[in-house]
């Protein structure tokens, strides 16, 4: 099997090794501090772990109600039952021989947006600058938050310079500069915009996604069309919901405060001419949202169910005595380390997530580390048993 190949390659990388053990030994360190300092923030994942419970029982009726508060805001909803239904529907909302931009979303890679959408003659740019150093790279992230984990900063600068962004020195700052000199100059002439969530309020039918390089923000923002993936566990009840998901996400992935929460509700509109509303002003004039279940409302009546209220901080990788060696070469071909198998699982193919699992050492720290309580070290027992119980 050629994922065991690629592990073993990881393991006998040094500069992959020192990458990995440096970043997950710091963000391990920040996020304790930050739970130690902020007490509060474990007090917001307990009520963050009771939404996410009690919106995966009742999802039907909330998606239903997420639809109908769209359109009530001028958005367009799409639900995509398969990998191959949402690629097709963002093909089609955005057509051929397009400049497109990105922001980081594990949703887009799951269903291979960027290829597909680049086979259609499009040009297409991740603009999260870890992202960015994947797609140069040519190969997938490396963890949910932080994709280029791995990389040191000589390959980034080498990568960048490749691409044809100026990079003046080896500093890490000038390396930044750079790609944002050579981003910006894609975002300001993109048509459309594609963004994930971080979630999806269903009694307004406003997105929340947290992030720190204000590149959703400017990718939602400029292109005139903004299209959002939204993997239909991503649905609260309502947007102060949505906001303690983006909250805890941040603080459990060491990145507390977050630089940015952007709450959008629509495409952009002004009533300031005799009170006449008009759709595009100074943002998108048109918006999208794309609801992927792939596997998802399947999931709800399995044993795998509690990854449905995964709210993707990536905690769990960082602890995890396994993944801090193999990052996300270790569970499947877009997600990795105790939450990916699970989700390469429900997603992908469940073969391939069975026979991964035994690598999973059961040690039971990602079930500690998980701020929605998820019990993923029994989640990765099923597979196991699975895999001895149906795997030829
Ligand atoms: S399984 Fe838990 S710790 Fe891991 S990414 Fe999801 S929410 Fe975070």
């Amino acid at each position: 099997m050629r994922a065991f190949e690629e592990i073993e390659a990881a393991l006998e990388d040094e500069e992959f090794q020192s990458a990995l053990s440096k970043a997950s030994l710091g963000t391990q360190a920040k996020v304790e501090e930050v739970l130690r300092s902020r007490p509060e923030l474990l007090a917001l994942a307990e009520e963050v772990r009771e939404i996410k419970r009690a919106a995966i029982a009742r999802l039907d009726e909330l998606l239903e109600q997420a639809m109908n508060s769209l359109r009530a805001v001028r958005a367009t909803p799409h639900l995509a039952e398969t990998a191959e239904e949402a690629r097709e529907i963002v093909g089609k909302l955005i057509g051929r021989g397009k400049l497109v931009v990105l922001s980081k979303s594990m949703a887009a890679a799951e269903v291979g947006l960027r290829p597909y959408l680049e086979a259609m003659g499009n040009e297409v740019w991740e603009t999260d600058l870890g992202e960015l150093l994947i797609q140069l790279e040519g190969t997938k992230p490396m963890h949910t938050i932080t994709p280029a984990v791995h990389m040191s900063r000589r390959r980034a600068v080498e990568l960048l310079e490749k691409a044809g962004a100026k990079v003046e020195g080896e500093s890490i700052e000038s390396a930044v500069r750079a790609a944002r000199e050579f981003l910006r100059g894609k975002i300001v002439r993109a048509q459309a915009g594609i963004t994930g969530a971080n979630a999806l309020a269903a009694d307004t039918g406003a997105i929340v996604t947290v992030e720190n390089e204000s590149n959703v923000r400017l990718v939602s923002s400029l292109p005139p069309l903004h299209i959002a993936l939204v993997p239909v566990d991503k649905v609260v009840p309502t947007l102060m919901d949505a906001i303690k998901v983006a909250m805890v996400q941040s603080a459990f992935a060491g990145l507390y405060p977050p630089t940015y929460i952007n709450v959008i509700s629509g495409p952009s509109s002004t009533a300031d001419i005799e009170r006449t509303r008009v759709y595009g002003a100074q943002g998108p004039v048109e918006q999208h949202v794309v609801f992927i279940d792939n596997g998802r409302t399947a999931a709800r009546k399995g044993a795998l169910a509690e990854q449905l209220y995964c709210i993707r901080c990536g905690r769990c990788q960082y602890e995890c005595p396994v993944w801090i060696h193999t990052a996300n070469r270790w569970g499947g071909p877009v997600y990795g380390g105790p939450m990916g198998l699970v989700w390469t699982a429900i997603t992908y193919d469940a073969n391939e997530a069975a026979k991964l699992s035994f690598l999973c050492l059961g040690c039971g720290r990602c079930d500690e580390a998980c701020p929605v309580g998820i019990p993923l070290s029994r989640l990765i027992r099923e597979l196991k048993a699975y895999a001895m119980r149906d795997l030829k």
